[in-house]
């Protein structure tokens, strides 16, 4: 017995861990892109009740995306990282406060991102309005760490000048390098060829090429920053047309980029492509989807373990805090309120009575710039049938259902007692009759005692 256990000690001493197998990593990535401010997810948002689950038919919405980040960062026992691909802004009435609130990336940096990058319309308000945006996000304390690699500020206009500013005071970096777990990870963020061709509002902004931007990073990461694996968060995209499909040539092109997270294209991928040894994914748009790809990293080498597309829909509970962010506190605040918010012309001079204004169907028209939203509630509401021919639309029947919502309550409105009379209108008239009857026989008393 004692020699059997002295030959295996020999053994193990002899033969010792396997080195390939200890050095052996793992990582999870979770992904969003083009988010488009989309908190509550697309109308009807008041269906939206992320507090229960089996009520509303509404997918996506930020404080279920929260609760998913949490759960699976619950379950993993290998790093973590949250990261998100561009356009987080623009596609609710929330961008609208942008500038001033910065909703979106207050948010992502509540929802722990690691890293997110810059697309198109985040340049929709100018490079002055993402300046003020970012400025905003950093004075509430809360910013999420952002990239992007190939931005060029021109050095001829002072239009840009402000984002220039922000941008050298690190609020947004060309690259990150973060270390988990030992292991060296390098983000940087790029624009694409389509995405810069499609936000004229950028100017004089303008954006490299990508694919010898991203040559560039890879060998600033790889050479200088000695990291061991890269991940490119890439506003191109995929398409079904191969020359279009950016995401696709740029991993074909440049070698040493281990994740392209893709955006732009609202693409689901529900199948994680493998090209030239780059990994890429994306999660459709609007946060209907998040994306959770596992990795293994061994060698030098990162190999795909696993990869699932979440639909983000009422089988998950939100995060309260997320939810209080941008339900309960934003709502509450501005949305029912709305009217209160100070909406700008074209030339950004504050319209002061709405009523009067035109909704900004045509922009080749002169008129509203920043209320043609309005219009799509409008549409919304016109969409429902005028089931009683009054001329107005009747809200469906669908809302008027457990959640009550479209609760009739009786009117204290003197014009709508007297209009359609109730139990309050039998009440009121028998208070005043009692009261004439009691002030009749009390002018009466005194009329008899003066007399
Ligand atoms: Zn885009």
């Amino acid at each position: 017995m004692v020699r059997r256990l002295y030959i295996m000690l020999i053994l193990l001493l002899v033969v010792g861990p396997y080195p390939s197998e200890a050095a052996a990593k793992s990582l999870t990535i979770i992904h969003s892109n083009d988010m488009h401010s989309h908190f509550l997810d697309a109308p009807p948002n008041i269906d939206y009740t992320p507090s229960i689950t089996g009520d509303d038919r509404t997918g996506g919405g930020w404080a279920r995306i929260a609760a998913v980040i949490k759960q699976v960062k619950q379950e993993r026992s290998n790093p973590v990282l949250v990261v998100n691909a561009g356009d987080f802004l623009m596609g609710s009435l929330f961008h609208m406060l942008s500038r001033e609130q910065a909703f979106e990336l207050r948010l992502l940096s509540m929802m722990r991102y690691d890293a997110v990058g810059l697309g198109n319309h985040e340049f929709d308000f100018k490079p002055g309005g993402l300046a003020r945006i970012l400025a905003s996000a950093r004075g509430s304390g809360k910013i999420p760490p952002l990239v992007a690699s190939n931005v060029i500020f021109s050095a001829e206009s002072n239009k840009d000048d402000a984002l220039e500013t922000i941008f050298s005071q690190g609020v947004v970096k060309p690259f990150l390098v973060l270390e988990k777990d030992g292991l060296r990870i390098g983000i940087f963020g790029l624009m694409g060829k389509d995405a810069a061709e499609v936000a004229p509002f950028a100017s004089p902004v303008s954006f490299a090429d990508p694919i010898a931007a991203a040559q560039k990073m890879v060998k600033v990461l790889r050479d200088t920053q000695s990291v061991d694996l890269v991940i490119c968060l890439s506003h191109s995209g995929l398409s079904e047309n191969p020359k279009k499909s950016e995401d696709e040539i740029l991993a074909r092109k440049i070698d040493g980029i281990d994740i392209i997270i893709s955006g732009h294209t609202h693409t689901r991928v529900n199948d994680a492509l493998q090209i030239n040894n780059t990994i890429i994914v994306q999660s459709g748009a609007y946060g209907k989807q998040l994306g959770v790809l596992d990795i293994n990293y061994a060698d030098g080498h990162v190999s795909l373990n696993n990869y699932r597309l979440m639909e983000i829909n009422d089988s998950i509970s939100g995060d309260a805090d997320i939810y209080n962010a941008t339900f309960l506190k934003v709502i509450g605040d501005y949305n029912w309120q709305i009217l209160k918010i100070v909406p700008k012309d074209r030339n950004g001079n504050p319209i002061d009575d709405l009523k009067r204004m035109r909704i900004d169907a045509d922009r080749q028209k002169p008129g509203i710039q920043e209320l043609k939203e309005w219009q799509g509630v409008i549409a919304y509401i016109q969409s429902f049938t005028d089931t009683d021919a009054n001329g107005l639309p009747n809200v469906p029947d669908k809302y008027r259902g457990k959640l009550g919502r479209n609760v009739v309550e009786a009117s204290w409105n003197p014009y709508q007692l007297l209009k359609r009379g109730n139990y309050i209108t039998w009440l009121t008239l028998a208070a005043l009759g009692m009261g004439v009857f009691i002030l009749l026989g009390m002018v009466r008393f005194i009329v008899k005692k003066v007399g």
